[in-house]
């Protein structure tokens, strides 16, 4: 799949033309509303800087948190603005709106290299909905569209596909390498191809598990997950998270993987505790001992050696999702060790994060570096390789 880049356009197609581009700033904030991680921010700068430094007149647009269509004070996208200014080290003009008379006054008013950013997206309930006068609206601010927001290429919304399918579109750089490195890991893995799952929700991955048997080597399976399929093996997993889920599906789905040379690794033990706290007290149980009472929490010593020895064996990895509670420090233990041993194989092995979360543990550990690529879409990455067509994605011709 060779996408059209933002490197096919001349140099004429650039300079003081009006470039559109859709960006993934849904960036997480604190109460007084700072940004408290710019990972995203930062990862559209190349797109950014390029199309500045070819003179064109550049319109940013984004989502930020769940507004539901309508305006929420508290996600407004100034202080994105202010901080892409910094990092950009040029003004940003921040709009307050994303259509409408304001807009369109602004950006007939631009100058060649200057940048506009545009309001929440989310702001209006056409959006989401893919609504096509919204997308017309959008589309007639601009001469090209340019979608470099990864993170939201798995859902068709009118700043992702309606815009694409109104104006001569091209991926950004960080789509175009988030697809070439995706591409590579479903088409050409280097082997044996290992993919690690957490976090808490099953929904939705259990199709992705179910595409990565035929790709992967093996699949280790923790968190939340993990807990649905053994209780669809019959293990108790007492008060542990479980989502309403069909146990069959689930248990056809293992029953698969044991068939296929026992793909699937699930715990062997797990940290359990009475209450999700920093102060309650926990303890280690062995899967066929879960207390009725007990929440697992995080993996145990005897489940960590062996995902430990089956990643280590790996030339190529895969991460989505944290293993454990990891915003509690107490239940970080067994994320971070897989954090420390993916840093480890640096130079030895392709490894892969896919979303937030993973990231997140990386970040603070330190290890963000040391990675082969840190995936900037966590439900986009895991649809790319459920071998799911990504609407975003989809859209955008080809060369
Ligand atoms: P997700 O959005 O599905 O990737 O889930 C991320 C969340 O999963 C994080 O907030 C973790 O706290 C949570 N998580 C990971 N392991 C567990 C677990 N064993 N029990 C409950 N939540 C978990």
């Amino acid at each position: 799949m060779i996408k059209r880049t933002i490197e096919d356009l001349k140099d004429n197609q650039l300079e003081g033309k009006r470039v559109l581009v859709r960006v993934d700033f849904n960036v997480p904030l604190n109460e007084e509303l700072e940004i408290t991680d710019d990972t995203r921010i930062k990862a559209a700068l190349p797109t950014i800087k390029y199309l500045v430094s070819h003179q064109a007149k550049v319109i940013l647009m984004s989502h930020l948190g769940r507004p539901k269509g309508k305006v929420v004070e508290k996600l407004r996208l100034d202080p994105v603005a202010r901080r892409l200014s910094e990092l950009l080290k040029q003004d940003i003009k921040k709009v307050n709106d994303c259509i409408g008379e304001e807009v369109e006054k602004v950006v007939s008013n631009m100058q060649k290299g200057e940048v506009v950013l545009l309001e929440n997206l989310r702001f209006y309930p056409e959006e989401e909905k893919n609504d096509y006068e919204f997308s017309k609206k959008l589309a007639n601010l601009a001469d090209v569209f340019i979608n470099d927001a990864f993170g939201t290429a798995h859902r068709a919304h009118a700043s992702t596909v309606g815009v694409a399918e109104l104006l001569p579109s091209y991926a950004g750089f960080l789509m175009a390498r988030e697809i070439e490195v995706l591409s590579n890991l479903m088409e050409n893995p280097e082997r044996p191809f290992v993919v690690v799952l957490g976090g808490a929700k099953i929904s939705g991955k259990i199709e992705i598990v179910q595409n990565l048997l035929s790709i992967a080597d093996r699949i280790l399976i923790s968190g939340g997950m993990s807990y649905t399929c053994l209780a669809a093996l019959g293990y108790e997993v007492g008060n542990s998270l479980l989502e309403e889920y069909d146990l069959e599906i689930v248990r056809k789905m293992l029953k698969k993987a044991e068939k296929k040379g026992n793909k699937i690794l699930l715990p062997v033990d797990l940290v359990i505790t009475k209450e999700v706290s920093e102060k309650a007290e926990s303890k280690i149980f062995e899967i066929d001992s879960i207390p009725k009472d007990g929440t697992g929490v995080d993996l145990g010593e005897k489940s960590l050696i062996e995902f430990e020895k089956e990643i280590k064996k790996a030339k190529t990895v895969f991460w989505n999702g944290p293993v454990g509670v990891f915003e509690i420090e107490k239940y970080a233990k067994g994320t971070n060790r897989i954090a420390k041993i993916l840093a480890d194989m640096q130079g030895k092995a392709v490894t892969i994060i896919g979303g937030g979360d993973s990231i997140a543990a990386i970040d603070k550990a330190g290890l963000t570096e040391k990675m082969t690529h840190i995936s900037t879409g966590g439900g986009a990455s895991l649809e790319f390789l459920g071998g799911k067509k990504l609407p975003g994605i989809e859209v955008l011709p080809e060369k």
